[in-house]
């Protein structure tokens, strides 16, 4: 999983970031998201050149520190080899769009998928949908196909709005996030909340529907900077624990329970 580079040692931070995007996607993967070699996380680069983001023929679970490719926010590769993802141009024009963004995620986690492929609205049934309490999770309608045109990527930025994530109709999400902790988090929660309300759905019983302002009180409440942080430190022990009993590039379906 190693090759040979240089751009890793021009900035330290960037390595150091790097590796942190690098265990977002093991833990996105442990968290339901893989979905063979598809789905990827990008890191906006510091000195304003692109972004960096997973390179191709990796599943999630697989992704090591050295796995990113630097492109342009027109898509020209930069540094780095292996193969660049087809839905660059989502990644590009959702930072373009969004100068708060650093990070954006694209997955086709089962669960979000679901939603997505439904006329369903996320809503705060449960503590993880209290995490999108202020901007919702709109749906992107404009194709079922992947974002692989400047066009797509522009459309389905202009859905994203100020939102941290968007369900892609009949695809996937893309969700998005100022940290590494962040975008994780954001990538997580919403299909946790996804699980739930299909589950919820699914059981036949009929739904309490939570009060708007009460859930945005609730979400400033439970989720501060703090809780976030620590959220992101369990999912990286998490993370620790697995790979030290099994190695890279598991999946959830060959976890033991307990761990
Ligand atoms: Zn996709």
């Amino acid at each position: 999983m190693t090759y040979s580079h240089t751009q890793y040692f021009e900035d330290a931070s960037i390595a150091s970031i790097l590796a942190d995007v690098a265990r977002a996607h093991r833990i996105l993967e442990l968290e339901g998201h893989g979905d063979m070699s598809m789905g990827h996380l990008s890191f906006r680069d510091p000195f304003g050149r692109g972004l960096w983001l997973k390179r191709g023929n990796l599943a999630l679970s697989e992704v090591d520190a050295d796995d990113f490719i630097l492109i342009s926010f027109d898509g020209d590769v930069l540094e780095g080899t292996g193969l660049r993802h087809l839905e660059w141009p989502l990644h590009a024009e959702i930072m373009r769009a969004r100068p708060d963004v650093n990070f954006v995620g694209h997955s086709h986690a089962h669960y979000s998928t679901i939603l997505g492929a439904s006329e369903e609205t996320l809503k705060p049934y449960n503590n993880h949908g209290v995490w999108f309490a202020y901007e919702g999770v709109p749906r992107f309608t404009e194709t079922s196909h992947i974002i692989t045109t400047v066009p797509l990527g522009v459309a389905a930025a202009k859905t994203l709005g100020a939102a941290q994530a968007i369900l892609l109709a009949n695809h996937g999400v893309a969700f998005v996030g100022s940290t590494v902790a962040e975008v994780t988090l954001t990538g997580i929660f919403l299909e946790k909340a996804a699980r739930f309300q299909v589950d919820l759905k699914a059981s036949g019983f009929a739904p309490i529907e939570p009060d708007p302002e009460e859930t945005k009180e609730k979400f400033d409440r439970i989720y501060p900077a703090k809780a976030q942080y620590n959220f992101w430190t369990f999912f990286n022990r998490r993370l620790e624990r697995v790979e030290s009993a099994f190695g890279l590039g598991i999946s959830p379906i060959a976890l033991p329970p307990g761990i």
